[in-house]
């Protein structure tokens, strides 16, 4: 079986728990605080964002939380997903025999991106709790549309802040989520008081994530039948994507090989978090696994941001998180990521990071695209450019190991396919795509707001 491409799983070898790296960590995850006074929060302050059982996710200390019926009755639609050896990859790079690369493609969802995997139990428990609608933000238009789909499985009203920018250049994006019966508006949007309040100063204003999580935030916590959903950044999300790295491991098994090194793109660090955790479970038991976090020059968040409390949102309506960040006035450059432009990371990433666990790499756009490229012609899969950050770390891991003549086993999470992307492949392919790496002079402007606690605790 030299030659296998493809690893496949049975249904009836979907994970039956997601696991919680919470339970393993060598240092507890930093409080989360209050916005006004500062104070550690506890599951009540929550109450009027999330559905009961996310907040007891979100803080669970349990190493596997099981999944319910309902939500594998769905996972079953795509889930296991394949496990890749990209042998015509390595063809084209002319890599020796020791040098492999293996990818985890989680494009096979009706969504195209591993987002579902977290957007059906969050459907499932809103409507376990007897909510009738979902307010949330999408920037370039996947998680929008994860949340669209689940709302469609489990009969809950939906309605999208989508980033303005965005929602001018991925009409399709839209169209999907209306497909499945979402309502998507442009934010800033003249339906919050946070929108209003950006559009007054600016009614040019092209949106950002921050802006739009404030606009869904605010519609969830103004309405009694209305709960909000996140697709990234805290505990329950990163636990929801816990089955694609758990798939993982039994199907590199499989392969009969194992990743000396495992990379992932970080937007928000979920897809990250969900193939990496399982492998670092395995690493914290002495089963040697390096672990590398790729992310576009114009959102540093992880190799420039500081490790420190900030809001997860513009309008500073959110609690505070202890996170990698860029400040939450970061308003990031135009760059097709749309993904991965979000000014924090994960609390559990940045923890990680903080904890000598993981690495983090910076990549820029157009060698993201050459990558993407080869890829896409050599493998087939057009892929999100989000994910094309991992494939250019990959193969820089590749080209490094064929230099050294060092053997190396790489497996890295294709988190979604590109065909809704084409409008970025196209400034590519035509030559207008630009570098653009963040200013050094901006991160420490974005950084001079952050809260009074978080220096504070930096200082501390
Ligand atoms: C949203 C998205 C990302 C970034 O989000 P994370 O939470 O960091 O995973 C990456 N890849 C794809 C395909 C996405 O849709």
């Amino acid at each position: 079986m030299a030659s296998q491409t493809r690893y496949l799983l049975g249904e009836d070898e979907i994970p039956t728990s997601w696991y919680n790296i919470a339970a393993d960590l060598p240092v507890p995850p930093a409080p989360v605080l209050h916005p006004g006074t500062g104070q550690p929060i506890g599951p009540a302050d929550l109450a009027p964002l999330f559905p009961m059982a996310i907040i007891q996710q979100e803080v669970s200390s349990d190493r596997f939380i099981p999944i319910p019926e309902p939500v594998l009755d769905i996972y079953r639609l795509w889930r296991p997903t394949p496990l890749h050896r990209a042998h015509r990859l390595e063809r084209a790079l002319d890599l020796p025999a020791g040098v492999r690369i293996f990818y985890k493609y989680e494009g096979v969802s009706p969504g195209g991106s591993h987002k579902p995997n977290t957007a059906i139990p969050q459907a499932y428990y809103a409507k376990q709790e007897g909510v009738a609608r979902i307010a949330t933000e999408t920037g370039a238009g996947q998680w929008g549309s994860a949340m669209a789909l689940a709302g469609s499985f489990f009969d809950l009203e939906v309605k999208v802040y989508m980033v303005k920018i965005s929602f001018v250049q991925k009409p399709y994006r839209r169209a999907l989520m209306e497909t499945w019966g979402a309502t998507c508006v442009p934010s800033p949007s003249p339906d919050t008081n946070a929108g209003r309040a950006i559009l007054e100063r600016d009614p040019e204003s092209t949106g950002s994530l921050g802006i739009a999580i404030s606009e869904a935030v605010e519609d969830a916590t103004t309405r009694d039948d209305t709960k909000y959903a996140l697709g990234s950044v805290l505990n329950h999300v990163l636990l929801h994507q816990t089955v694609i790295g758990q798939e993982a491991v039994r199907q590199m098994e499989m392969a009969d090989a194992w990743p000396d090194v495992v990379i992932g793109c970080v937007g928000g660090g979920s897809n990250f978090a969900g193939l990496s955790f399982p492998f670092i479970r395995e690493k914290l038991g002495g089963r040697p696994v390096r672990v590398v976090a790729a992310e576009p020059a114009a959102c540093p968040t992880l190799t420039r941001g500081t490790y420190a409390y900030d809001f997860g949102d513009t309008a500073m309506l959110t609690p505070l998180v202890k996170m990698h960040t860029l400040g939450h006035g970061f308003v990031p450059a135009g760059i097709h990521a749309g993904g991965l432009r979000y000014h924090g990371a994960a609390p559990l990433v940045s923890l990680l990071l903080d904890q000598g666990l993981i690495d983090a790499v910076a990549v820029l756009q157009r060698p993201t695209f050459e990558a993407a490229t080869l890829f896409a012609r050599s493998e087939g899969i057009l892929p999100a450019p989000e994910a094309a950050h991992a494939i250019r770390v990959t193969i820089d891991e590749a080209l490094a190991a064929k230099q050294a003549g060092e053997p190396r086993t790489i497996l890295f999470g294709l988190s979604g396919h590109g065909n809704f992307d084409l409008s970025a492949y196209d400034s590519y392919i035509s030559g207008s795509l630009r570098d653009y790496e963040h200013p050094q002079s901006e991160i420490e402007a974005a950084l001079a707001d952050l809260p009074d606690v978080s220096r504070e605790t930096s200082l501390g």
